[in-house]
């Protein structure tokens, strides 16, 4: 007999979890359908264990500077099997979590693969599922070239099976992933080469994080070939691995990575029993409400096409939720001044217009305010990595529009600055307040 409820989540990820749970606290009866780990990329595949890699790096560099600090300390060699054991046992302990909140929420889970059977249900494992509302929020997957031994390469999701530290990796791609596993395996002792197919990184972030990244990362070691794309890749009995490029060839690597983006996960999700299709792009096309373009069915998160980042997924869930279920019928996901981290080394906070996007549209109206300094922390070390602060401001009240960080403690100091430029903070208001001292953070609120 087929099962009915208010609402089905395809996709137990960032946004499939927070749609349901919250539904569920209207008093709505749900269910969401995972056909692998709950959390979703996020947890598993994505943001958590990433984070992990990029701890793990920050204290590679803190040990190097620590004798310079005066401290007897010397790095030997990680011991990457502990890393990975402890890094996948906490994994396991948030889809534990996962699952009981999930339980708490009375939320019903229905482990396995889920495809449209109409326009109101889905098939799981042979069994029909139907509720008067369903969200699509079956997330994306790695994207690789289709180039002849592209699959000797791994993605993302390989990184983290990783058995041990690479020796020698080819990272191929110029985006949030490739920057940030670059600058994880290269502080942990791989000899890392990323390959551009242009010649920036980063590409729709302001061009000064752009230049002082690619900056930084050469001077740590990093080798970056841009403006170099690929024809095929060969392994050989000895597993090294050899790229072609279109005029020679790139070899000696133990470890091919391909960050080149992200597809949305569709297939065998059957689109087409419910009436709905992807655009060019791959995603599914929703309106500012989440609304596909069949009555009673919703897509959120990476699948839409949004920007691919899980407070945006959750944002969206919750307020889909709110909408439907919760009688806040103007809710829905704020697309404006969305912040974001880039965890490279140094880490990269970056919210809302950039200087050329500025310019653009507001011609002479911007006003640029610039501070690069070498934090106190380096006071010590031979290493003086930089960083660099930029605000973007238009008008006569000077309206923060952009602000821009690269260096150390960027991610974390990017939440508050993006509560102030969200409520509409003028060049003034940042002056106005008193400065915490000796911090980076300070340099915002001190600029000339
Ligand atoms: P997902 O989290 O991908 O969830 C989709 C779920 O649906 C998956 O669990 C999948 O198994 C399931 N599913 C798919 N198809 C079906 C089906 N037919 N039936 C049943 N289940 C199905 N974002 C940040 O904000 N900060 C970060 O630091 C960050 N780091 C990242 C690092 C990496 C390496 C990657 C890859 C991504 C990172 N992201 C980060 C992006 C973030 O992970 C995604 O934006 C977020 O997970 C999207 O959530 P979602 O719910 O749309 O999809
Ligand atoms: P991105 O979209 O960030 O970057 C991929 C880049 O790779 C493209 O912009 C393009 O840059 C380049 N590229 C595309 N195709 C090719 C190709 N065939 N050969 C070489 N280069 C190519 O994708 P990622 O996979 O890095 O990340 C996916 C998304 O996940 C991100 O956009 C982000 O939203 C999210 N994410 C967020 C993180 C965070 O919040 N810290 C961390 C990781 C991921 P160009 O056109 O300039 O060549």
């Amino acid at each position: 007999m087929t099962q009915h409820f208010d609402l089905i989540a395809i996709g137990g990820g960032s946004g499939g979890m927070a749609v349901v749970r919250r539904a569920a606290e209207y008093g709505m009866k749900c269910a969401v359908i995972e056909s692998a780990r709950l959390g979703g990329t996020c947890v598993n595949v994505g943001c958590v264990p990433k984070k992990v890699m990029w701890y793990a790096a920050q204290l590679s560099h803190a040990l190097h500077d620590a004798a310079e600090y005066g401290f007897d300390a010397a790095l030997t060699a990680i011991d990457w099997s502990q890393l990975k054991s402890g890094r996948d046992g906490y994994v396991a302990r948030l889809n534990k979590i996962y699952a009981r909140n999930l339980a708490n929420s009375e939320v019903t889970l229905i482990a396995g693969h889920a495809a449209f059977a109409s326009n109101n249900s889905v098939m799981v494992n042979g069994e029909t599922y139907s509720a008067d509302h369903i969200v699509v929020a079956c997330g994306g997957r790695p994207a690789v070239p289709d180039i002849p031994g592209a699959e000797h390469g791994i993605t993302s999701d390989g990184f983290f099976e990783l058995a041990s530290l690479p020796r020698r990796v080819a990272i191929v791609g110029s985006g949030y992933i490739a920057v940030e596993l670059a600058g994880v395996l290269n502080a942990l002792g791989s000899e890392v080469s990323l390959m551009l197919r242009r010649q920036h990184l980063l590409a729709r972030f302001d061009v000064m994080l752009r230049e002082e990244l690619m900056e930084q990362m050469q001077d740590d070691g990093i080798r970056i070939t841009t403006s170099v794309s690929f024809s095929s890749v060969e392994r050989a009995d000895d597993q090294t691995i050899t790229l072609h490029t279109d005029d020679g060839v790139m070899d000696g690597y133990d470890t091919l990575i391909w960050a080149i983006g992200r597809e949305s996960k569709v297939n065998g999700v059957n689109l087409d029993a419910a009436g709905l299709s992807i655009n060019d792009a791959g995603f599914i096309p929703v309106d500012e409400f989440q609304n596909s373009v069949v009555s009673g069915i919703y897509a959120i998160g990476d699948v839409t096409g949004q920007a691919a980042l899980t407070p945006v997924a959750i944002a969206a869930g919750r307020k889909l939720a709110d909408r439907l279920f919760g009688g806040k019928l103007d809710a829905k996901l704020d697309e404006n001044d969305i912040p974001s981290v880039v965890f490279s080394h140094p880490p990269i906070g970056t919210i809302g217009m950039t200087e050329d996007e500025a310019r653009q549209q507001f011609g002479d109206d911007v006003k640029v305010y610039q501070s690069r300094f070498v934090p106190m922390y380096y006071a010590l070390t031979a290493r003086k990595p930089r960083s660099v602060m930029k605000l973007v401001t238009v008008g006569a009240t000077e309206k923060v529009v952009g602000c821009h960080i690269i260096g150390d403690g960027a991610d974390e100091m990017l939440q508050g600055f993006a509560v102030a430029i969200k409520m509409g903070a003028t060049k003034a208001d940042f002056d106005n307040t008193t400065a915490i001292h000796p911090t980076s953070a300070e340099e915002l609120v001190t600029m000339r």
